[in-house]
């Protein structure tokens, strides 16, 4: 009679600490993986035979914003057919929660069009009640939030573009240790977004300070990713050391007009932890980014209604005055803006504008040509023609800081995508978001296999263990008894990421409307079978993962429901 649950037989086992592979049968009973043992030898209700394949700890990709997108998409469906199987949400300081009765309008309109979908009610206002809402309808893959700082100062004092008061600082303290005691992970920032990006570093310390007394996490979008990018990894450690947190970088490739390769900023790293201080890294391996042209305005515009902008863009002075804030940075903006600021037009190709149908796949710098008008003039039309529809791929990275931050031991792999589907709203019209549905493939295909530049076993530390531990999740993200299994096979010799494309592109792209990517077979969640043969089960057994101050037991193992035959 077979014992377990599920049992997958005769597979290649790869634990996510980064030991070698091994040959074995992996069982699962209760959720949890009970027995690990040599290849034929046990049995279950199910048996799935995956010979030669690897089985490995499902990938937690500890940088995502999709914080509102699963409620949208509870399967899940881009996240876990990648072999995610838990997503952390709430980065580069912002999360939905919490949210002030009186700046409801405001945080409704910072997060756009999403905000008017069925699913997302906005009937929460605490972090709690966010949580709750996660959990109630059900969700494929499990999910744990940080607090944004981005929530916090909006809910004490709107989008205002100056230091906070004692009294509101007082306020956001007392949001930010609520969302602690709820369960967020830690506090993130996001210190070249509206409003993240006019707080002084002090506002932050104070901050970190209440994360310091739950044992939480301080991760960062720093401070400028480029010309400013040693001050702002700096500025970063500067405020663990100060708060007593532990900092998380995130993804801190240097993006186009960096002084410097990666290798600079992770010197910083390194003398950190040198000197006993617990910092550490995420990188998405893309190179590109699809935003909307408004993105690369002055984060003091961005937030105005559509109209507001366009008429200011209109205005032969105050355009001539915006296109010199942009050169200038004054206060670092996000990392696509330096193709603007250092005329990198031939980066910038146009995937969407409704108005202008005939730009879609031409550069900045060949539809400049074409209208015989000056690129940043057409980059203003653009946006006055299209408002926050026109978008572009940005190709701002060198993909030789990617592969300097993979082979750090310091950095893990994260996707800074979110939950997306190939239908429905989130797919209306698609997004350019190509690390959403490829990035763990990605890394094994491109990284590992084709071009190895980390080993199967590494590449797999980096997706799991090493996120499970910065996270304190410790009874997942490695394959042995008493842990969750959340759990992915894959074909190393058939993965195949379906949703990058390399830069210089051709039109049509290759992969574009992306899809899912091939070769990722199997994906549990909990012990429960969410992919089965590239195909989703609708099961949704995931759990809303919450913050445990110190040590965490893996409780009490389930024990099998008939002898083993041992
Ligand atoms: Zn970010």
């Amino acid at each position: 009679m077979p014992a377990f649950d599920t049992v997958l037989t005769k597979g290649r086992i790869v634990d996510g600490c980064g030991n070698p592979w091994f040959r074995g049968d992996l069982a699962v009973q209760g959720g949890r993986i009970v027995q690990i043992a040599p290849p034929g030898t046990l049995g279950g209700r199910e048996t799935i035979d995956v010979a030669d394949r690897f089985v490995a700890p499902g990938f937690i990709d500890v940088h995502t914003h999709s914080d509102l997108s699963i409620l949208v998409n509870r399967r899940a469906e881009s996240a876990v057919r990648q072999g995610a199987t838990t997503h952390i949400l709430g980065n580069c300081g912002m999360s939905p929660a919490p949210v002030a009765e009186s700046r409801l309008d405001e945080m409704r309109h910072y997060w756009g069009r999403i905000s008017d979908q069925p699913e997302v009610t906005w009937a929460w206002r605490t972090f709690d009640q966010y949580l709750q809402t996660l959990q109630e309808g059900g969700l494929a893959i499990n999910v744990g939030s940080l607090a944004g700082h981005g929530a916090l100062r909006m809910a004490a004092m709107g989008l205002d573009d100056r230091a906070s008061t004692p009294s509101e600082l007082e306020a956001m303290v007392a949001l930010l240790a609520e969302a602690m005691e709820a369960g967020a992970f830690g506090l993130s920032t996001g210190l070249v977004y509206p409003p993240g990006c006019f707080a002084r570093t002090g506002e932050i310390i104070a901050l970190c300070q209440v994360v310091s007394r739950y044992h939480g996490l301080y991760a960062s979008h720093v401070r400028g990713e480029r010309e400013t990018i040693l001050e702002a990894v700096a500025e970063a450690i500067y405020i663990g050391r100060e708060a007593g947190v532990p900092v998380q970088i995130s993804h801190n490739a240097p993006k186009f007009g960096a002084p410097c390769d990666a290798t600079a900023n992770l010197r910083l790293v390194d003398e950190a932890r040198a000197q006993g201080q617990d910092v550490t890294v995420d990188n998405d391996l893309h190179t590109d980014l699809g935003p909307p042209l408004t993105g690369g305005l002055p984060q003091h515009i961005q937030e105005r209604p559509v109209a507001e902008i366009a008429a200011l863009l209109r205005d032969p002075a105050t355009r001539c005055q915006i296109q010199e804030e942009i050169v200038l940075d004054r206060q670092p903006a996000f990392g696509p803006t330096g193709l603007l600021k250092h005329g990198q037009w031939h980066r910038i190709t146009v995937l969407h504008a409704p108005r202008n149908p005939d730009t879609v796949g031409k550069t900045v710098e060949a539809i400049a040509r074409e209208w015989n008008q000056s690129p940043f003039d057409v980059y203003f039309d653009l946006i006055i023609q299209n408002g926050h529809d026109a978008e572009a791929i940005f190709d701002y990275i060198d993909e030789v800081n990617i592969r300097i931050l993979l082979q750090h031991p310091a950095v893990m792999v994260c996707s800074d995508g979110q939950v997306l589907a190939p239908y429905g709203f989130l797919n209306d019209p698609p997004p350019y978001s190509p690390c959403s549905y490829g990035e763990f493939p990605g890394l094994l295909e491109r990284y590992v296999r084709d071009d190895p530049v980390l080993t199967l076993e590494e590449a797999v530390r980096k997706m799991t263990s090493f996120p499970a531990q910065r996270f304190r999740l410790m009874d997942r993200g490695v394959l042995r008894p008493g842990a969750w299994a959340d759990v992915v096979v894959f074909d190393l010799e058939r993965v195949r990421d379906r949703a990058t494309n390399l830069y210089p592109h051709t039109f049509p792209l290759e992969n574009y409307p992306h899809r899912y990517p091939e070769g990722i077979d199997y994906v549990f969640v909990n012990g429960v079978l969410v992919v089965e043969e590239e195909r989703h089960t609708g099961a949704l057994p995931g759990q809303v993962l919450k913050r445990h101050a110190g040590a965490t037991s893996i409780g009490s193992l389930p024990t099998p429901s008939k002898d083993t035959g041992e």
